[in-house]
């Protein structure tokens, strides 16, 4: 399922299907804790139907990209407009000269990594050593600032995890926005632990459907949405006043 480019980012198209790789009983998928934070609901659904929650084609594009930044960075707008990027060769540029200045993820240490946690398993694009940190992944558009809450979530599970394997402290991670040339770091801030915590609890809570979201750009974009009887507002209610 492919969200829209201006509906909150899909839970579902960051790193692999982590379910194929569970651990122990109580372990939770990153894949499951990210459909936690965006609805718990549609995590319900896809438990339910064992719903296939394999990574779209385009996110092998991503992570090819995500490993040839160096050269990026560095070939004409001809040699940019032959991979299969977001936005134009020049934008494409000027982000990654941005994210570079910013972030060394170039150079992992590690790549495709399986990463279990004392609470969570998954996998991991990279894995920086020095200071440790992992990256995910996503062919999809970053938010206008930091990065979305699900990822935001699984990038905490994946340096958790990371934590736990190096049993060392870990206080950040970074998700790649790859075909836009877009690399955000996430702190691991009380906030977002405490939003980790609570992905994690709804996930290993759910016996039952939850509670509808009630967001039109989530459930516009869900495919459980007539099942779960969401009704999205159409364009002319949303531009209604309501006064006739
Ligand atoms: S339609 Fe909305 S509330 Fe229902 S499962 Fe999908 S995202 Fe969740």
């Amino acid at each position: 399922m492919a969200a829209p480019e201006s509906a909150p980012e899909s839970a579902r198209d960051a790193d692999t299907d982590d379910r194929q790789l569970a651990p122990a009983p109580d372990s939770v998928p990153f894949s499951d804790l990210a459909l936690a934070a965006y609805c718990p609901r549609q995590l319900y659904y896809a438990r339910r139907d064992d719903t296939d929650r394999s990574p779209p084609p385009v996110h092998e594009t991503a992570r090819a990209l995500a490993g040839q930044y160096d050269a990026l960075a560095v070939a004409s707008d001809a040699a940019l407009a032959t991979y299969d990027l977001a936005v134009e060769p020049p934008e494409f540029r000027s982000n990654l000269a941005v994210s570079r200045d910013r972030h060394d993820v170039s150079s992992p240490a590690e790549t495709a990594v399986f990463l279990r946690g004392k609470d969570a398993h998954g996998r991991a694009a990279k894995v920086h050593h020095d200071p440790l940190a992992p990256s995910l992944v996503t062919p999809g558009s970053p938010p206008e600032a930091g990065v979305w809450e699900p990822q935001a979530v699984r990038a905490t599970a994946a340096a958790k995890a990371l934590s736990w394997r190096e049993q060392t402290r870990v206080d950040h991670a970074f998700v790649e926005y790859a075909r836009h040339g877009v690399v955000r770091r996430v702190d691991l801030t009380t906030r977002k632990k405490a939003a980790y915590r609570r992905a994690l609890r709804t996930a290993r809570g759910i016996d039952g459907p939850p509670p509808r979201i009630h967001d039109d750009a989530k459930c516009g974009a869900c495919e459980y949405r007539e099942e779960c009887g969401t009704k999205t507002r159409t364009l002319g209610s949303l531009l209604s006043f309501g006064d006739g």
